[in-house]
Formats: C-alpha cells, sequence, structure tokens
C-alpha cells in the first residue's frame, strides 16, 4: 500500500459571540475515515457538497491540519514528521484543483508557473529549467510556443492542463484529484481524465479522485469511496459497485446518472431534504432522516462500515 488513511478526523472549532471567544462547537467534518490506496490504483472519492470528501484529501497532504488519525504514505506516519521533512515529502504527494483558474497565479507565465516547483525542489535549473518545462507543456498536450502566455489566455480545459504539468514537475508518486473536472465542460472532462489515464500508465501515478457525481469517477476509479456526513458510507471495487450498490446512499446518487442507451430508463431514488449540518449531525446513522428505507434501530445505533470478506464495505443495518 502507498497510502493507509486510519481513523481520520478534522474538526473545525465553531466560537460563541462573547467577548472571550470560546469554542461552543465543532464542524466535524471528517469523522472517523480510513481507507488504502495500493500502488498505481485510483480511488474515487465521492459524495455531496460538504461530505467531507475535499478536507479528507487536503487532511491527507497536511494541507489543512487534521485533528486526529494516522496518515501512513510510504511507510512513514506523515502527522509525526517535522515541517522539514514534511516539506521534502509533500514533493511525492501533489494536487491538482478544481478551479484551474483561480489556483494559477495569474502574473505568471505558463513557464515560470511549471518552473516554479522545479526551482523550489532544487530539481533543475539554467538550460535544464526550460528543457522540462516544454517537456512538461507537451506531456499534457499544450504547446510549447504557448509558454510565454499567461493563464487568462488559456480556456478552462488548457488551465487544468497547466495545473496538471505543474503537479506533474516534481514527480509525484501519489496526486490528489480535488474535482478537477468540476468546472469543465462535459466534452472537455473527457479530454482531461483520458489524459490523467494516460499519464498515470507512464508514470505509475497512484490517484485519488474527488468529484460530487459518481458518473465523473465511473471510469477512471479501480475503487470507489462513498462519502457522506464527515464518513465513509460504502466502499468496493468500481465495478462491484456499479452493478449492485448495497448502501441506500449510493443507490440514490447512482439513480442519478442518465442510462446511455436509448428507451432505458432508470427509476430515480429522490432523496427528500437536504445534506443535515455537519455541526450536528443526526444520531444512529446520519443517513437516516434521508433514507427511503430506515427502519427504528436506524436512529440509535451508528452502524459500522463493515466488510463482507470481499473488499465490498458497507455501514448499514439493513445490510449486517
Ligand atoms: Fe438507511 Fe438505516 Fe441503512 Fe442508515 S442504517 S442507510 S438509515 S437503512
Amino acid at each position: 500500500m502507498l497510502l493507509k488513511v486510519n481513523n481520520l478526523r478534522k474538526y473545525f472549532p465553531v466560537y460563541g459571540r462573547s467577548v472571550l471567544p470560546r469554542p461552543v462547537g465543532a464542524v466535524k467534518a471528517v469523522d472517523g475515515v480510513s481507507f488504502a490506496v495500493r500502488r498505481g490504483e485510483t480511488l474515487g472519492l465521492v459524495g455531496e457538497s460538504g461530505c467531507g470528501k475535499s478536507t479528507t484529501g487536503r487532511s491527507i497532504l497536511r494541507l489543512i491540519e487534521p485533528t486526529d488519525g494516522e496518515i501512513i504514505f510510504a511507510g512513514r506516519d506523515i502527522r509525526k514528521l517535522p515541517r522539514r521533512q514534511m516539506r521534502a515529502l509533500r514533493r511525492e504527494m501533489q494536487i491538482i484543483f478544481q478551479d484551474p483558474y483561480a489556483s494559477l497565479n495569474p502574473r505568471l507565465s505558463v513557464r515560470e508557473i511549471i518552473a516554479e516547483p522545479l526551482r523550489i525542489h532544487g530539481l533543475a535549473g539554467g538550460p535544464e529549467l526550460g528543457k522540462r518545462v516544454r517537456r512538461l507543456m507537451e506531456l499534457v498536450g499544450l504547446s510549447v510556443e504557448q509558454e510565454n502566455r499567461y493563464p487568462h489566455q488559456f480556456s478552462g480545459g488548457q488551465r487544468q492542463r497547466i495545473g496538471i504539468a505543474r503537479a506533474l514537475a516534481v514527480n509525484p508518486r501519489l496526486i490528489i484529484c480535488d474535482e478537477p473536472v468540476s468546472a469543465l465542460d462535459v466534452s472537455i472532462q473527457a479530454q482531461v481524465i483520458n489524459l490523467l489515464e494516460d499519464l498515470q500508465k507512464e508514470f505509475s501515478l497512484t490517484y485519488i479522485f474527488i468529484a460530487h457525481d459518481l458518473g465523473v469517477v465511473k471510469h477512471i476509479s479501480d475503487r470507489v469511496a462513498v462519502m457522506y456526513l464527515g464518513r465513509i458510507v460504502e466502499l468496493a471495487a468500481s465495478r462491484e459497485l456499479y452493478r449492485a450498490p448495497r448502501h441506500p446512499y449510493t443507490k440514490a446518487l447512482l439513480s442519478a446518472i442518465p442510462v446511455p442507451q436509448p428507451g432505458r430508463k432508470r427509476e430515480r431514488i429522490i432523496l427528500p431534504g437536504d445534506v443535515p449540518s455537519p455541526l450536528s449531525p443526526p444520531g444512529g446513522c446520519s443517513f437516516h432522516p434521508r433514507c427511503p428505507w430506515a427502519g427504528p434501530d436506524c436512529s440509535l445505533k451508528t452502524p459500522e462500515l463493515m466488510d463482507d470478506g470481499n473488499g465490498h464495505l458497507v455501514a448499514c443495518h439493513l445490510v449486517h
């Protein structure tokens, strides 16, 4: 395993309005998440907005400091690493953001944006730096003639390619793709996903691919974890999860994906209400207020995420 995440928690304190602000509660954005990712694998991490998937990704990279839990990357518990060692290790763990425009410095040319991480990590300088930048531009399908252009002179898809080149520059082993295609047109989404797949094969990359839509992660993911209110509710091999989802929330998410065959329809499961606030999640199974199959036990007991023995994990009283 390249990455193991054990019982990861990220709570954001909420402060009262008194003169001396004291925490009066906590938003439990990530609440006991565990999973592992093999070398060369893509794990899809899916759920509605606010389910904690991006917070999980950023906590793994320690871009935000986790509240609790273990993050073992290549055999080392990175929460125990001093700042300097963490900085060196960050080279091996990169992130691609949802909004490529916001994540690229508008005052730097493409050449400067891609060269920056190479320079910071001391990986190239002088004429070698220019060569490496141009090679990276070619790899992600950008024309080297565009190296002096600025981010605003590119389309959304091209800007995402710049973000990918910047992440690739430091030869990472793990890339967290945080909704990398959500802001792009559907036709461009496929191109960027194909590019990520090609690069994965060429450089043996490992991905955690975060998305709010199960349809987006279907083809790229080897396994998929579905999150709801800060927890994983189902985790399985991609083919298995799409063929036979077991958790009611996964079934509802899947029912929203259009079927590509004309004349065939999938029965849509409409969930009542919105995702509850992670500040005061419902007791028992946090999905029970919206679950069409909720029983009397569901509001009392929290279901554990349990393996069926074949690597299909589900947290639901109906299943176990
Ligand atoms: Fe629905 Fe109960 Fe299963 Fe939760 S534990 S998903 S409420 S059936």
